[in-house]
Formats: C-alpha cells, sequence, structure tokens
C-alpha cells in the first residue's frame, strides 16, 4: 500500500519546473475515463426515473445536499484538473475571496473555498457548496486588482444565490447526474482544446440544446453581476473593475468556436455589458490602487506558466539588460523565472537585492525554493521560521519551512510542524503528503496510513482511503482513541458511497 502511495508521491514532487501544479500521464488516462463516465450520465439524464437526491418531493437542493454534491465534485477536481498548489498564490486567492465573501451579507454561514485551475483561459466558475474556480489566465491577464475581484465577487454570489440549485429546480429534467455532466463541462474546458468539441458534439447529441441553458443563465448571470458590483464596492475595489473584466471577456470570447459557447460559465451580451456599465455608474468612482501581494503574485503565475526554453531564457536576460525589467513585481517574476531555469546566482542577486529594500515575506520564501534547488535548505531555515512566528499558521510559510526540513533530513521538526497546522489541509491537500513523508522519515509508520487515508480522501480516491484507513486500524489496535477516529472515518467513506450510489 505505501508503495502505491509512494508513487503518487511522485506527482507531488516538487521541483521548479513543475512546482505549481501536479498533472501527470495519469491524468490523461483519468480524464478519458471521467469523458466516458459523463457520456453516461448524460445518458442517464435523458430518462425520467432517476433518483433525485434529497427529499423526493423536491427536486431544489438543499443545502446540506448542495455541500454534499459540492465535496463530491471538489474530489474529483482534485483528482483530474490541473490545479496549481503553489501556497502562496493559493493563500493569496483565499484571501482576496473572503474579502469578498465578508462583503456578501448572503454569505454568512456558507462555506467557501477558492481553488485555481492551470489554464490559460480568462475563465471562472462557481461549483455547488462554495467552490470557486479560478484559472491561471484570469490571474495573468487582469489589469488590476479590482477585476480579478471584480470576478470573485461575481462567482460568490452566484453561490450565495444558489444559482446551480435553482436551475435544477427550473429544469425538471436536470437532475443530479446531468449537474455532474455540467461540471465535467467546466473541466473539459480547462483542458486542451481538442477537448471542446468532443464534449460539444456529446452534449449537442444528447439534445441539451444551448438555449435552454443560456435562458437561465442569462438572468442569474444579470443577478450575480448585480450583487457582485455591490460586493465588490463594499469590499473597497473598483465598480469599473467589472467593466473593464467584460470588455477582455468579449475580446477574448472571439477565440472559441460556437461548440465551446455552450460550456462557457459566464455567457457574456453585449446588453449585459451596457447594463453592468450602468450599475456601477450609480457608485462613486475611485481609483484604487492593486495591492503588492495582486502584483507579486501575478507575476509569479506568469513566470510560473512561461515555457522554459533556450529562446526564453535568452529573452529574459536581454530584457533584464535592456532595463526592460523593472519594477518590483518584474524583478521578482524574474528571478522565479531564473529558479526554474536553473539559473541559480542571477536569481538569488535579485532576490538578495529585493529582500534588503523591502520586507516582503515572498522573496524570502523564493530565496527558501532556490536553496531546496541548491540542496541547501538549512541556509533558509532561520529566515522562515522568523516569519512564521510573526505570522502564526500561514499557509504558504508552513509548506515551505515543511519543506526544508524534509530537505534538511527533520522529519520530526517537519511533522511537528504540520500536525500543529495540519487543519489547513482542507484547502490543501498536499500537506497531507509532506506530513506522510515527515511521519514515515521520523518513523511513525502508524501514522503514515491514517494520513495517506486522509490525503486519498480529499483527493477522490475512496477506496483506495479505505484500504489505508484498515491498514492503520490494523497497527492501532491498542490504542482506543486512534482506532475510534480511524473507524469513524471508515463509516464516513462507507456512507458517502451508499449517498453517491443513490444519487448516481
Ligand atoms: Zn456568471
Amino acid at each position: 500500500m505505501i508503495r502505491e502511495a509512494r508513487s503518487l508521491a511522485t506527482v507531488f514532487k516538487f521541483n521548479p519546473s513543475d512546482w505549481i501544479c501536479f498533472e501527470g500521464s495519469f491524468l490523461n488516462k483519468v480524464f478519458v475515463a471521467f469523458i466516458a463516465l459523463c457520456y453516461s450520465f448524460i445518458l442517464a439524464a435523458a430518462t425520467n426515473d432517476l433518483p433525485s437526491i434529497g427529499s423526493s418531493s423536491s427536486r431544489a437542493l438543499s443545502l446540506v445536499d448542495e455541500q454534499l454534491v459540492g465535496d463530491d465534485y471538489m474530489r474529483q477536481i482534485r483528482a483530474m484538473a490541473p490545479m496549481v498548489i503553489d501556497a502562496e498564490i493559493n493563500d493569496y486567492i483565499q484571501h482576496l475571496g473572503f474579502k469578498l465573501v465578508e462583503n456578501n451579507p448572503d454569505a454568512k454561514d456558507r462555506k467557501f473555498s477558492f481553488f485555481v485551475l492551470r489554464d490559460n483561459s480568462i475563465n471562472a466558475f462557481a461549483l455547488p457548496g462554495g467552490y470557486i474556480g479560478v484559472h491561471t489566465g484570469l490571474i495573468t491577464k487582469t489589469e488590476n486588482e479590482s477585476e480579478l475581484a471584480a470576478v470573485l465577487g461575481h462567482e460568490v454570489a452566484h453561490v450565495t444565490q444558489r444559482h446551480l440549485a435553482r436551475r435544477l429546480e427550473l429544469q425538471n429534467q436536470m437532475t443530479i447526474p446531468s449537474l455532474a455532466a455540467f461540471a465535467a463541462a467546466i473541466l473539459v474546458a480547462s483542458q486542451a482544446s481538442t477537448s471542446e468539441t468532443t464534449m460539444g458534439a456529446l452534449l449537442g447529441a444528447q439534445g441539451l440544446t444551448q438555449q435552454a441553458m443560456l435562458n437561465h443563465s442569462r438572468s442569474n448571470e444579470a443577478e450575480a453581476d448585480r450583487i457582485g458590483i455591490s460586493t465588490l464596492y463594499k469590499a473597497g475595489f473598483e465598480p469599473s473593475g467589472v467593466v473593464s473584466f467584460f470588455e477582455k471577456m468579449q475580446e477574448n470570447q472571439r477565440y472559441y468556436s460556437s461548440a465551446f459557447e455552450f460550456l462557457r460559465t459566464h455567457p457574456l451580451s453585449r446588453s449585459r455589458i451596457t447594463d453592468a456599465r450602468l450599475r456601477a455608474s450609480e457608485y462613486p468612482q475611485r481609483k484604487v490602487a492593486s495591492s503588492p501581494r495582486y502584483l507579486l503574485m501575478k507575476a509569479k503565475m506568469q513566470a510560473l506558466t512561461e515555457r522554459i526554453t533556450p529562446v526564453t531564457i535568452k529573452k529574459h536576460h536581454e530584457d533584464y539588460r535592456k532595463g526592460n525589467i523593472k519594477t518590483e513585481a518584474e524583478l521578482y517574476g524574474h528571478a522565479i523565472f531564473l529558479i526554474r531555469a536553473k539559473e541559480f546566482d542571477p536569481a538569488e542577486k535579485i532576490l538578495k537585492q529585493l529582500a534588503a529594500s523591502n520586507a516582503q515575506s515572498s522573496y524570502t520564501i523564493a530565496l527558501a525554493e532556490l536553496d531546496i534547488e541548491r540542496k541547501t535548505p538549512a541556509k533558509s531555515i532561520l529566515a522562515i521560521r522568523g516569519l512564521l512566528t510573526k505570522s502564526p499558521g500561514n499557509q504558504a510559510l508552513v509548506e515551505i519551512l515543511a519543506r526544508l526540513f524534509l530537505a534538511n533530513n527533520n522529519y520530526a521538526e517537519a511533522r511537528t510542524l504540520l500536525l500543529e497546522n495540519i487543519h489547513m489541509a482542507e484547502y490543501a491537500p498536499f500537506l497531507l503528503k509532506l506530513l506522510s513523508q515527515a511521519q514515515d522519515g521520523a518513523g511513525f509508520k502508524s501514522e503514515v496510513f491514517e494520513t495517506e487515508g486522509n490525503f486519498l480522501l480529499a483527493m477522490g480516491n475512496l477506496s483506495g482511503a479505505r484500504a489505508q484507513f484498515e491498514q492503520a486500524l490494523n497497527l492501532h489496535t491498542d490504542d482506543p482513541y486512534a482506532r475510534t477516529r480511524i473507524n469513524a472515518q471508515i463509516n464516513e467513506i462507507k456512507e458517502y458511497i451508499r449517498q453517491r450510489s443513490l444519487r448516481h
């Protein structure tokens, strides 16, 4: 079992050339299987005798059921989609997302989670249960933070207004399986362009007409725009961010085929842009500077998604020499690119200059990343520890310190650090992967199975998770507390599988 789990660890291997996301050839296989699964969902949706989730008298999802469905999708997305695992970028997007959540009065008592998918197109989407996905292209192609916040505010409104759940209510034939297909369509949309037409053809063949989806979407879009602009304003951003973003979307729309139009989560019409412009003009106009975090994370995202080739490396050096790379964010992005290109000396020089002039934790984290690459992790431990003392629980700092410890063979320290901070694993399952490495290295073999189980559970591998928990149970014969905890996990999986079989 451990060996099998370790093979998964290779997917999580952190090295600068792929430190932002986990994806691999196995994903492609799973993806093909998933397409087949979606196809069967769509076929199933065409029949009338499907069981609906929750109360049989209502087609609408209860909040509890919506959360279950959302959790299910999220596990599938974690398993299949190229998620960005960079802790700093995830920290930032969660932070910005929650700034908007706090300013939406309907968002109280709702759960939210923001994540980033590696995809160059400009898009974002909301899933049931408050899961909001942001494409890397949205981060890199927004002009300023208000534009990015505008999209998040809009997505938060889709969740608070329960648009996916309400769509189910309105369209009787749209039962849960086709909602699964809908989510699948979003996933397809974030894959290679060849998939677009495949999925479009599949959906078209099943008679799910574009118009029916779009009609409902348009009223939902108008509502999400209205609430989103108000949230954006209350959160301290520029309401006009919505308008400039829409204009960008319209520009981008030209590149998509008509089949893809159906898959788009936010159909955009000329009247929608006009409405948004009118609505934004009702608020006092103001100029709001983007935060340094936004500028740095955008630069990091750009540097992490750029291809490393002799040509791009040469261009980076030329631009630097000519003085075209001059702002702090540009210099930082340039240094991140250089680390990925394994040009450590110039990267270090730039990062040290930046760190000397400005105490941004990003510079210290990048220097730590560089030390891991150079196999001198001990050099950065003190600096990162110092930052973590000032910002306890900061996910990016916990993650980089754990990796420094692991690279320096300080397994016991890594284990203690991660166990203290593992409550964040809900948002970052890769922390569990680091924990299992630490437990293994520190000689806590009995803990490894439980951690691997929790990791596989978060990644949607229910049977794998259950097998790991059962192994853990075998090793904990004399610890009643551990047995109770692990048994609860196994029972939860059994219940989850039962629910899923009822739904599908
Ligand atoms: Zn929308």
